[in-house]
């Protein structure tokens, strides 16, 4: 009888330890799917800064009921974590509750202390005492999250605001009794179900089991239950977490400070960007790409302007904070530059040099991804108006406007015809773009290939 009586005690303080080790947070029934395409912020081009608040709790006569903690500390490691998906914790303060009954908290209470303390316009992390939990946020996302201060040091801090900004477990749906549709082992589902992270592996919450592969030090795994520990997001967590900052409703306002927008900067204009929300105690550099110049600036905006008229390529204007934070906004600068674009032929089985003669052939435009840096963030061929031309052809009119064209060469065999691209971007054309091919005859359906291929490309101004 002492033996069981022995055995039932090491059974309720091992899944005492087991429980206390895990996550509170509460999952949504039905979780937001961030579907569409991605603006310059949710790719991750420009740095996404998050005001935190510390809210420390204390004994009703102001005496710390725990170590009083180090949120500059605190806020260097969530950085760790955050820093290589380009979103930037801030430390906007910290404040105390002199409550020794909230000391110790369930959900239910953190909701109420949250009703009562939040502070709008950050995140609210709350450290209390204890709780059954290492931690929880209120909710998937969430402006307020509660900790047990003797884990604020640890991936637990990254893995609860990780639930603020929208994630969930990478088990959802397939462990820890954790309601939800499950990810496919393949992950075929991962868009609409398990944590809505494709690159998140199916995780059955077991590390390497029955063919699963989950990812063993994942921030929003329970790995560390193993002894693993949790180091990283993954770039889709990090894209997703941007996502929530651009979509969720609660999370609009805890981006501190913004750099406003810009699409593109024709060689004609100038353009103003500014800061909201900038903090008077701070001082800001502004530094632009060597195609822009800048005509004014100050503090809180800078006045850019095309550097000639004939700038091109893409420009950024970046602007460091006295904190360290940069900001930086992408954009394209002047007409479309036609460097490292080649058109490509389909109907040829990937050989660009020759056409069939009297057959509509299939071109597109591709960008050359040798050529370095032209076009890599913001100039995909998508996001130009293209124009084709080719001598001696018919060409089929492409109503969409989408960078391909449908051409049928009408010269005999074995003579050459021009094609020229160029490309419209709301700010004027491009030069053309022209390049040579070569027109073979058919026979027989079948396409005769002479020995020896050649592809010119020549450039010239508009
Ligand atoms: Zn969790």
């Amino acid at each position: 009888m002492k033996k069981l009586i022995l055995l039932y005690l090491a059974f309720l303080i091992s899944s005492y330890y087991i429980f206390s080790q895990i996550c509170g947070t509460p999952h949504p029934t039905n979780p937001t799917i961030y579907s569409g395409s991605a603006s310059s912020r949710t790719s991750g081009s420009s740095e996404l800064c998050i005001d935190v608040f510390f809210h420390i709790v204390r004994n009703t006569n102001g005496t710390s009921a725990f170590t009083l903690p180090n949120t500059d500390a605190i806020v260097s490691e969530l950085n760790k974590f955050y820093s290589p998906h380009n979103i930037v914790i801030n430390n906007s303060g910290s404040g105390f509750i002199n409550n020794s009954n909230n000391l110790h908290v369930d959900i239910r209470e953190g909701n109420s202390i949250a009703h009562l303390k939040n502070r709008s316009g950050v995140i609210n992390y709350y450290i209390v005492d204890d709780m059954p939990y290492n931690g929880f946020a209120l909710d998937i996302p969430s402006d307020a999250l509660f900790i047990k201060d003797d884990r604020i040091y640890t991936p637990t801090s990254a893995h609860e605001l990780g639930h603020c900004l929208g994630l969930y477990h990478t088990h959802k749906g397939l462990a820890h009794r954790e309601r939800g549709c499950a990810e496919a082992i393949d992950g075929s589902n991962c868009d609409t179900c398990g944590d809505l992270v494709c690159d998140t592996p199916a995780d059955n919450g077991k590390v390497n089991t029955n063919g699963y592969m989950p990812d063993l030090t994942n921030i929003m795994s329970y790995f560390h239950l193993f002894g693993y520990n949790r180091d990283h997001f993954t770039n889709g967590q990090g894209r997703r977490m941007r996502m929530a900052l651009d979509n969720a409703p609660i999370l609009s306002r805890v981006l501190s400070i913004k750099l406003s927008k810009v699409d593109k900067l024709c060689s004609t204009q100038s353009v103003t960007l500014s800061l909201s929300s900038l903090p008077s105690n701070l001082t800001t550099t502004w530094t632009v790409s060597s195609n822009i110049t800048i005509v004014s600036s100050n503090n809180n905006s800078v006045t850019v302007r095309a550097k000639s008229s004939n700038a091109t390529g893409n420009g950024w204007v970046k602007a460091t904070l006295s904190n360290g934070v940069v900001l930086q906004e992408d954009f394209s600068v002047g007409a479309p530059d036609m460097m490292g674009y080649k058109l490509y032929n389909h109907s040829y089985n990937g050989n660009y040099t020759y056409l069939k003669h009297r057959v509509w052939n299939y071109l597109s435009i591709v960008y050359d991804t040798s050529v370095p840096d032209y076009y890599t963030t913001y100039s995909s061929p998508y996001h130009l108006k293209w124009e084709v031309t080719a001598d001696h052809s018919l060409i089929r009119a492409n109503p969409n406007r989408l960078p391909k064209a449908v051409i049928s060469p009408r010269h005999p065999n074995e003579q050459g015809i021009v094609v020229g691209i160029r490309a419209e971007n709301g700010c004027g054309y491009s030069w053309w773009k022209w390049q040579d091919f070569i027109v073979k005859e058919i026979a027989g359906g079948v396409v005769i290939i002479n020995e020896g291929t050649t592809m010119e490309e020549t450039e010239d101004g508009q």
